[in-house]
């Protein structure tokens, strides 16, 4: 459905329902049985209200595509006046998208070759040396494999939105910039290439593939054999890291998606749209795991972040999402 051509209140209806989990298609029978836990596992984080009122409309292309003015609503157009909150005409997302240099699109580059190389080159290794048996290894090394870099992706995350600032030496331009960005024109996700979308995990992978072919190339064949399934947590895990971003970028994608995306999407195999709408709700302070989301629920239910946040703010004196904040407020 196209939701912009929705009025307002049909559109937040609408954005509501996509913001609701689907509901489960239960038997009679199991159906009081679950209620309870479903109801305590449902209870949301957001409500919808404070998504609608502190999030970004990214179904809406939010003024990427600025109508001529006399096809505007009157409510619209006032909106427009206004320094936006959010999107590309947001001043500070101006700004941030503009400090992306030459020489951090020299290092993406290369990080993406050597990368891609390393993991064909790996892919290769773990395949001959694959024996039948082993298929439970490589099953249970895909779920662990799955789970640390969707932890690691969550800690990356919010190490780099909570702490440091963009006029930090070379990683605030390089590294935390990105962040500041996204948070502020969440779709600019959307408008870079494969090279700058994916550059800076490839470079998080590049070591463990690294150390992985070395091991394959340095150990007997009895020696691979015995810490195969440690190789396939490794490779598996590399990969997922690896295309952490790319799927984050999905997660932004309203339109034209391959199918088998949208598939892997609904069945939360991979990080889901609505999912990941909860992070971006102000002040973006939950849900940071950004390749399956699975650790977001649990993680959010025993506090860690807020805790972590807490310890080191009281160890520190430092606030938490401090420079976020400044660069949110950068709005004229
Ligand atoms: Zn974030
Ligand atoms: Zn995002």
């Amino acid at each position: 459905m196209d939701l912009i051509s929705l009025p307002p209140c049909s559109r937040r209806t609408e954005l509501t329902a996509m913001a609701n989990e689907q509901p489960m298609a239960l038997s009679p029978a199991s159906t009081s049985a679950i209620k309870i836990s479903t109801t305590f596992l449902k209870t949301p984080v957001k409500t919808d209200q404070e998504i609608l009122q502190n999030s970004m409309l990214e179904d809406d292309p939010n003024s990427n595509t600025i109508l001529p003015s006399n096809e505007l609503s009157e409510e619209h157009r006032t909106s427009l006046e206004k320094p936006a909150r959010w999107g590309p005409r947001h001043k500070g997302a101006q700004e941030l998208a503009k400090l992306y240099s030459n020489g951090k699109r020299t290092q993406e580059l290369i990080c993406v070759y050597i990368c891609i190389s390393l993991m064909i080159l790996n892919l290769g290794l773990i395949l001959r040396h694959f024996r039948l048996e082993r298929i439970s290894n490589v099953v249970v090394a895909a779920i662990f494999g799955i789970l640390t870099a969707d932890f690691g992706s969550g800690l990356v995350h919010w190490g780099a939105d909570t702490w440091g600032s963009v006029d930090l030496p070379i990683v605030g331009k390089n590294f935390l910039r990105p962040f500041r960005e996204h948070h502020i024109d969440p779709t600019s996700i959307t408008r870079h290439d494969f090279i700058e979308t994916n550059g800076d995990n490839f470079m998080v992978a590049l070591p463990i593939l690294g150390k992985l072919a070395w091991n394959f190339f340095t150990k007997t064949n009895a020696e691979i054999q015995q810490d195969y399934a440690i190789s396939a947590y490794l490779f598996l895990c590399s990969i997922f890291i690896a295309m952490t971003n790319q799927i984050h970028k999905w997660s932004h994608t309203y339109w034209g998606l391959p199918k088998w995306v949208l598939f892997l999407q609904n069945h939360h195999i991979i990080l889901p749209r609505r999912h990941h709408r909860i992070h971006h709700v102000a002040p973006h302070e939950t849900y940071f795991c950004i390749t399956t989301g699975w650790l977001n629920w649990p993680l959010e239910k025993i506090k860690f972040w807020s805790t972590l946040e807490a310890i080191i703010e009281l160890s520190t004196g430092h606030k938490p999402r401090a420079d976020d904040f400044k660069w949110a407020q950068k709005r004229t």
